[in-house]
């Protein structure tokens, strides 16, 4: 039998491969395909990662490492008889140092858990999106992920500190041992992040904290025209210490106050567009200084309304609507694109991708939102009641192209903060040059020899 030997070295609740379980986590937030893994292996220990990694070359078993399954590109799915290796039972804060500032957690602790530590801890743990109740560590560093602090905070690559991965050679690598300066050759700390499970099985990482930021003031304001967001973001980023600069339209308030009946219209003017704006504050007028750059923008036409939230509880409910737009529309099974430019290239890009989308999308519902301060957008074109997830993700291909063309001429990526996976790895060369995906490719063979790690990820 092709799982013959895990035994030698996983107890028998460590392995599973009933139907149910196949189905639930051979799968991510993607769910246009069908899980059809052999097993799910439950390891407790880099140790046990290691003879995992030993067990799959010799037995020529491709393994898909997976975290809380919250990716949103197939990264983590599980179709082709693969094994999967769940973290989820290495789930430990092992120790923190307050000198340092660093924490040492095991791959499979929640991103939302280790954020609570930071705080017990008087700390703030910074990277931060809707996921964060499911989504692993090891997921977060796997994927890079990012998330609505990344305008002030930066990417989860900026708050690793060091790492312990076992590569596909069967190799136990630490990477870099926590020194802030290390200038000693290549970083493959870095070549890790972001490589989604396809050069290592990432079983420990030290994360940085940083102060906790000031009390936030939350503005949500609605937009006279797309083309004034960038007009909005400047006059904010200039004045104020934003922390977050997210974007979403008057479709993606509708499917979420329909899915949250606990929430309601937080404004009364309806427009097409919603900025939620957060910053920092910084003294005693630091809300009189806010509220004139808000007035400004709207002296300039920029809004036609807005708010600053007036409690802790409206803040919650302010970001509860821009956070459940993925979750109030995924029974539409959306098509999702998730692309970035350079912040200068915003305005022309969000016009030229209106007009694309209202040509080929005519009478399709198309959601728009995303960290638009970071030049980063997410589009979902919702599934028509009378498909089948198969057949739209199939009829949603043909528009890739178009899509991601004007991705290209605007110098853009396709996967902003999602990954490739799946379903971007055809759209690879739009990004990345022939040169660069030869160079992953001989990164991969390196790392990888016997292509047992999430293999048909990223690239073929
Ligand atoms: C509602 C919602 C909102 C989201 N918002 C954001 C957002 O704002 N920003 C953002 O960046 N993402 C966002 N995501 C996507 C997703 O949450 C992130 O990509 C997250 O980092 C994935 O973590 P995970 O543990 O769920 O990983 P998984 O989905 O389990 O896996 C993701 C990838 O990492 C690999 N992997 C997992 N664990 C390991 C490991 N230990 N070692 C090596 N490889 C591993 C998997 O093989 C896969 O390729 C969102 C998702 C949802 C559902």
């Amino acid at each position: 039998m092709a799982l013959t030997g895990l035994d030698q070295f996983l107890k028998d609740d460590q392995i599973l491969t009933g139907d149910a379980d196949i189905k639930n986590y051979g799968r991510d937030w993607t769910k246009f395909f069908t899980p059809n893994a052999q097993a799910i292996v439950f390891p407790k220990s880099t140790e046990e990662v290691l003879e995992l990694v030993k067990w799959a070359r010799t037995t020529k078993t491709a393994l898909v490492p997976s975290g809380g399954r919250t990716g949103l590109s197939g990264g983590a799915v599980a179709i082709q008889r693969e094994v999967v290796v769940s973290f989820e039972k290495m789930n430990k804060i092992l120790s923190y140092s307050d000198e340092d500032r660093i924490a040492r957690v095991q791959a499979g602790v929640v991103t939302e858990d280790l954020q609570n530590f930071a705080f017990e801890k008087g700390q703030y743990f910074p990277v931060d999106f809707a996921a964060k109740g499911s989504s692993h560590i090891g997921g977060n560093i796997a994927t890079n992920a990012g998330g609505v602090k990344v305008i002030r905070y930066g990417l989860m690559r900026d708050w690793v500190s060091s790492m312990t991965v076992v590569t596909g050679r069967g190799e136990v690598m630490e990477l870099n041992n926590d020194l802030i300066k290390n200038a000693s050759g290549y970083d493959l700390r870095h070549l890790m992040i972001g490589s989604e499970g396809t050069l290592g099985l990432v079983t420990e990482a030290s994360i940085k904290f940083t102060r906790k930021p000031n009390d936030p003031l939350l503005f949500l304001v609605a937009l006279n025209h797309l083309d004034n967001t960038m007009d909005v973001f400047k006059a904010f980023r200039d004045q104020t210490n934003l922390l977050a600069f997210e974007i979403y339209d008057e479709l993606a308030l509708q499917y979420v106050l329909k899915a949250q009946s606990n929430l309601s219209r937080p404004l009364e003017t309806v427009a097409p567009f919603y900025l939620l704006i957060e910053v920092e504050s910084e003294g005693d007028n630091s809300e009189e200084k806010v509220l004139s750059v808000f007035e400004s923008c709207l002296e300039k036409e920029w809004l036609t309304d807005g708010i600053l939230s007036q409690s802790d509880q409206q803040s919650k409910d302010l970001w509860a609507i821009r956070e459940n737009i993925t979750e109030a529309c995924a029974h539409r099974t959306p098509y999702k694109n998730d692309v970035s430019v350079k912040i200068s290239q915003v305005t022309p890009f969000l016009k030229d991708l209106d007009i694309v989308l209202k040509k080929e999308y005519p009478s399709s519902e198309v959601v728009w939102f995303g960290h638009v301060g970071d030049g980063n957008l997410h589009i979902s074109i919702l599934r028509p009641e009378t498909m089948t997830p198969e057949e739209f993700y199939k009829s949603s291909q043909s528009i890739d192209d178009v899509v991601f063309s004007k991705v290209k001429e605007y110098g853009g990526s396709v996967s902003a903060e999602h990954g490739v996976g799946i379903i971007k790895k055809k759209h690879l060369n739009y990004t990345r040059s022939e040169a660069e995906i030869s160079a992953m490719k001989a990164i991969k063979a390196f790392f990888d020899p016997d292509q047992i790690l999430n293999p048909g990820k990223i690239f073929d």
